[in-house]
């Protein structure tokens, strides 16, 4: 994907239509993939942790999260146009997984959370196939993996907050091969209302 840096962070330069189109073939191709949203905040951090901006550029796809991010682009004579934000981003993955059948996994929140959460998506995304859903406060990693693996997600959204769910993502990936995972921070509290 076509991407433009700032202070040294990649961002996509696709808008929504061109993101859900790379994900579609990242799941044909079965291929291991992050997600990640970018936002000022994500990039001052990243400017001095170079592992962060390591971690946040080996992401297949980098959103523009963030509006300062559309600004920066602009001011810069570059194509990002719009925003892709997380949450709706999730949605529309959610929504194209309803019509492809991809199954998805829901990881994080509090207990509860992401089954409630889950109820909503099946309700507004009919057909959606939720495989699995976990919370985010396990005590045993290995036996989380080994569940997910069960359940051979094609999507997976991990809700931990961040950076801990782009670690968790990157430290799992070889095992879960899972051709689809992104860090959805808060969502699951946000669609839950
Ligand atoms: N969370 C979790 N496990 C943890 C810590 C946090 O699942 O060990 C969840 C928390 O319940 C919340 C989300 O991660 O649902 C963090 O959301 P936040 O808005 O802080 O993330 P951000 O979007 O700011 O990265």
């Amino acid at each position: 994907m076509e991407k433009e840096n700032y202070l040294g962070v990649d961002v996509c330069k696709t808008d929504m239509e061109g993101v859900l189109d790379e994900i579609d073939e990242i799941v044909r191709e079965r291929r291991p993939s992050f997600i990640v949203a970018i936002n000022p905040e994500k990039i001052m951090k990243a400017i001095k942790d170079e592992k962060l901006k390591n971690l946040l550029n080996s992401a297949a796809i980098q959103i523009a999260d963030g509006v300062g991010v559309v600004i920066a682009s602009k001011l810069k004579g570059g194509k990002i146009k719009s925003r892709v934000t997380g949450i709706d981003l999730m949605q529309n993955i959610c929504k194209r997984s309803a019509e492809k059948g991809y199954r998805v996994f829901l990881l994080g929140a509090k207990p509860g959370v992401a089954e409630r959460a889950a109820e909503i998506l099946r309700e507004r995304y009919k057909g959606i196939n939720i495989v699995g859903i976990r919370d985010g406060y396990f005590k045993d990693e290995n036996e989380l993996l080994g569940y997910i693996e069960d359940k051979n997600p094609d999507v997976m959204f991990v809700a931990m907050g961040s950076p801990a769910q782009e670690l968790f993502i990157t430290r799992n990936m070889d095992r879960l091969k899972i051709p689809v995972s992104m860090g959805v921070g808060g969502s699951y509290d946000v669609i839950c209302g």
